[in-house]
């Protein structure tokens, strides 16, 4: 449970997120713009990034007391403060994102260690390779595979010369910052069977590991990347949870990671949402008595959906293997994302995606969200499987 004072934390972070919004179209036309944002120095993307203590020698500091961002309700108040700038950058930043949890949940202390003193360093981006492009994010069905080659040249890999040699073979696409990120892990089934998919940490610098961006018409700035690995050397302590039991490793090790990232792009909805009703009101001073009905009314509904998502943020921390309520958060969020964004522009005039780029931005940001950690349907799925079961019946669910 955190003790941070969560209204500070959102009142500190404001102005990171208005200066991203200065930045924000910049950087939907060039992804490489996002040099000039981490230049500039206004995003404290380590600080943010969810190091554990001991890794950043100057944590955040709200009304002086460090937060170092680790629980899954610290990660969605700084999500949606800066998603109300720019979502996409939220994710696109240097950091050990969503890799980051993984490890957390996973990792034995060595990788641990290896993992956070690597993306300590400056400008140091991770991947995170579930999504294949045959299989989707359907990791019980991944084909990417860890494979034992006979005997080979002794290319520091393996320990011993012409002793076998254990590989990465396959693709993943749809990847956030693959193509440049230095570490990474990659899940890749080891044998057949629900225990058979194992997650790895590896470096992208490693030979076969081929990785490139992808033509992107939102949420530009994760430039998502596709990467192929071609017999990528795997070392034995490259296997995360190898201390674990096989039904804590693995898949079902990761489906906690996942439900503690759903409140996040919850959030991240929470925040792209509040832009869109921010901007409309910046922009035109007046409106037809309906016209203020229908923003009072999502006000209102923002207001129950940044509720729900806090709700299943602590859900998510107070036990990370119950999903119901993070589904429940990101479907109820996206539904209102997308409804406002939709609604925002007709407001603003005819030609309103033309002459506001910003807000046609939103528009097209949304759809990654949607497909962020499991779209809506998948969601709802989860939700009635969890409601069905008994849980969550005490949310409030908007
Ligand atoms: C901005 C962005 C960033 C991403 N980052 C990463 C990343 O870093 N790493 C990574 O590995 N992947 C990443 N992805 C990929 C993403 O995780 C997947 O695209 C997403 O989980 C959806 O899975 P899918 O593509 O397999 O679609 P599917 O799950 O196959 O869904 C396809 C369609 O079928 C529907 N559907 C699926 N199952 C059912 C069902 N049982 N009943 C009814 N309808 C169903 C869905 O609602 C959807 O409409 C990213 C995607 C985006 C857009």
């Amino acid at each position: 449970m955190t003790t941070v004072d969560l209204v500070a934390l959102r009142d500190h972070l404001r102005p990171v997120g208005a200066a991203l919004r200065e930045h924000a179209l910049a950087i939907d036309a060039d992804p490489g713009a996002l040099h000039t944002l981490l230049d500039s120095g206004v995003l404290p993307y380590r600080q943010l990034g969810g190091f554990p203590p001991g890794y950043l020698d100057d944590p955040l500091r709200v009304r002086g007391v460090p937060v170092h961002v680790r629980t899954c309700v610290e990660r969605a108040v700084v999500a949606e403060t800066l998603a109300w700038g720019d979502a996409s950058v939220v994710v696109g930043a240097p950091g050990p994102s969503m890799s980051g949890i993984v490890v957390d949940d996973l990792a034995d202390d060595e990788q641990r260690d290896r993992f956070y003193r690597r993306v300590a360093e400056p400008r140091t981006w991770t991947f995170f390779g579930l999504t294949e492009p045959d299989r989707g994010s359907d990791a019980a069905a991944l084909e990417t595979a860890v494979v034992e080659l006979p005997g080979g040249p002794d290319d520091g890999s393996a320990p011993g010369h012409g002793s076998p040699r254990t590989v990465l073979r396959g693709h993943k696409k749809y990847v956030g910052n693959v193509a440049r990120a230095s570490l990474g892990v990659v899940f890749a089934r080891h044998r057949p069977g629900p225990l058979g998919v194992g997650v790895y940490l590896v470096d992208t610098d490693r030979p076969g590991f081929d990785a490139a961006p992808l033509v992107l018409t939102g949420m530009r700035s994760i430039q998502l990347g596709e990467v192929r690995l071609r017999d990528v050397p795997l070392r034995p302590e490259d296997t995360l949870g190898r201390h674990l039991s096989p039904s804590r490793r693995g898949l079902l090790g990761a489906v906690r990671t996942f439900n503690r990232l759903r409140p996040v792009v919850a959030s991240l909805a929470v925040g792209v949402t509040q832009a869109a009703l921010d901007y409309v009101r910046a922009e035109r001073s007046s409106f037809t008595a309906d016209e203020r009905w229908r923003l009072e009314t999502f006000d209102d509904r923002l207001h129950a959906a940044r509720a729900l998502v806090l709700q299943a943020a602590r859900a998510a921390d107070d036990d990370p293997a119950d999903g119901t309520l993070p589904a429940a958060a990101k479907a109820a969020a996206l539904d209102l994302a997308e409804e406002v964004t939709h609604a925002v522009p007709p407001l603003l005039g005819p030609g309103a995606r033309w002459e506001h780029p910003y807000l046609d931005k939103l528009v097209r940001d949304v759809p990654g969200l949607e497909m962020m950690e499991g779209t809506r349907t998948v969601q709802r799925l989860t939700l009635a499987q969890g409601w069905l079961q008994g849980r969550a019946r005490h949310a409030e669910l908007v």
